[in-house]
């Protein structure tokens, strides 16, 4: 045998699997509801116009050469002005150790290194379901895991009394990972009055909160209202962390880029940590891809430009949100005596539907609909032209 003789096969990944399974099948009918990717109403890939225009800018210039470890300082510097608004006291107090990373995985990941190196022994609480490669990530990093009560199956909405009694149980010291908006899978979030309680929780606790923001825009088409669970906390006196990513926000999933930000106590605080990250970054892939850096510095760096994006998002998170109040209609006119007003009250990319695996295996065998076993669909699949389908079949398979 060979070197690699006792290597075993890796499981598959979930979500990857979901598209092998819907590209092996024939049916012209088929419906995608895997992946996390926005697709327009002809279920095609979209290009935003912003980034259209800041390539034709980017490309003459054909910038091949290295970027710092810690990416372009430009770009950290206007992304952490968008997460965390532009008058952050944290960011005038030049108190905010950043850097550029390889999307929300990549900060995660950093982040992960990070805190195993310099929180020795403290775990992450996680709520439980999340999406699924926090558990990669933070096993790779060594960092303990537990988790947190936070979606309640009965209501198909947040249980917001086990998460508070969770994480009221848990040990002081300790971070806490929140899904800053649209949580992935459940698409449920707390409301803001339900966010100031649990960040007078964690205060009290002295819990330190790590915000992934995946999808900010991309929940209620408005940038500002997708941070306000950070600028609550902010106003609240919390140095947090936060994981952003320009993936579903500007469509750049191949690009690869993202910023991983801690607010410090002070400026020399901020230096040290940052130094250390790059430290980390460096040992890991020395230095992150230019060109996903230049295209967003240059639509956060117009003002014009900032707003044409916005309108963008807002057009994506407005499709989706169409898509919910067709397929909330289209189940309750086929029929369905099942509660569906969940579809409209989620929030985001995903619904979380509350079939089972089987009834989601029912449906690809069937009716060539494609999910994850845990019912999570995809909005951004639903068009106008399949959603009588994917309804119809819903309630089959339901029934
Ligand atoms: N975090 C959450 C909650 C996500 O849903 C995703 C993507 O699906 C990511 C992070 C990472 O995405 P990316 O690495 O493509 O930015």
């Amino acid at each position: 045998s060979g070197w690699f003789g006792n290597v075993e096969q890796a499981p598959k990944d979930p979500i990857l699997g979901v598209t092998e399974a819907y590209l092996a099948d024939d049916n012209p009918e088929k419906i995608n509801l895997g992946v996390g990717a926005y697709r327009d109403d002809l279920s095609k890939p979209v290009v935003l116009n912003v980034v259209r225009a800041a390539e034709e800018k980017v490309m003459g210039k054909l910038f091949m050469e290295y970027l710092p470890i810690g990416g372009l300082k430009s770009f950290t510097e206007k992304s952490v002005k968008l997460a965390y608004g532009d008058s952050a006291q944290c960011i005038q107090d030049a108190r905010v150790a950043a850097v550029q990373s390889l999307s929300g995985t990549g900060s995660c990941r950093l982040f992960a290194e990070f805190m195993h190196r310099y929180m020795p022994g403290a775990a992450v609480y996680i709520p439980k379901p999340t999406w699924a490669n926090h558990h990669n990530i933070f096993r790779d990093a060594q960092v303990e895991q537990k988790g947190f009560r936070y979606y309640k199956p009965d209501t198909r909405g947040l249980d917001f009394e086990g998460l508070m009694d969770d994480l009221q149980a848990a040990d002081e010291g300790s971070v806490v990972l929140l899904h800053a908006c649209a949580h992935n899978p459940t698409g449920v979030d707390p409301t803001p009055e339900q966010w100031q309680q649990l960040s007078k929780l964690m205060l009290k606790k002295h819990l330190y909160p790590f915000f992934d923001m995946a999808y900010q825009g991309f929940a209620s088409g408005d940038c500002d209202r997708d941070g306000q669970a950070i600028r609550i906390f902010l106003d609240d006196g919390h140095n947090l962390g936060c994981s952003q990513s320009y993936a579903k926000n500007m469509g750049l999933y191949g690009q690869r880029i993202g910023c991983l930000s801690l607010v410090c106590a002070d400026k020399a605080e901020a230096s040290a940590v940052e130094s250390q990250i790059k430290a980390i970054a460096r040992a890991m892939y020395s230095n992150p891809p230019v060109h996903g850096a230049l295209l967003v510095d240059n639509i956060l760096g117009t003002p014009e430009i900032k707003q044409q994006w916005y309108d963008e998002v807002k057009g994506m998170a407005e499709r989706i949100i169409d898509m919910r109040t067709l397929l909330q209609q289209n189940l309750e006119k086929s029929g369905s005596s099942l509660p569906w007003k969940h579809v409209t009250e989620q929030i985001g990319m995903f619904c979380f539907s509350g079939i089972s695996p089987e009834q989601v295996d029912l449906l690809a065998k069937e009716h060539s609909i494609y999910m994850t076993r845990n019912g999570r669909i995809s909005m951004a699949g639903v068009t106008s032209r399949n959603v009588d389908r994917l309804a119809a079949a819903l309630h089959k398979v339901t029934s």
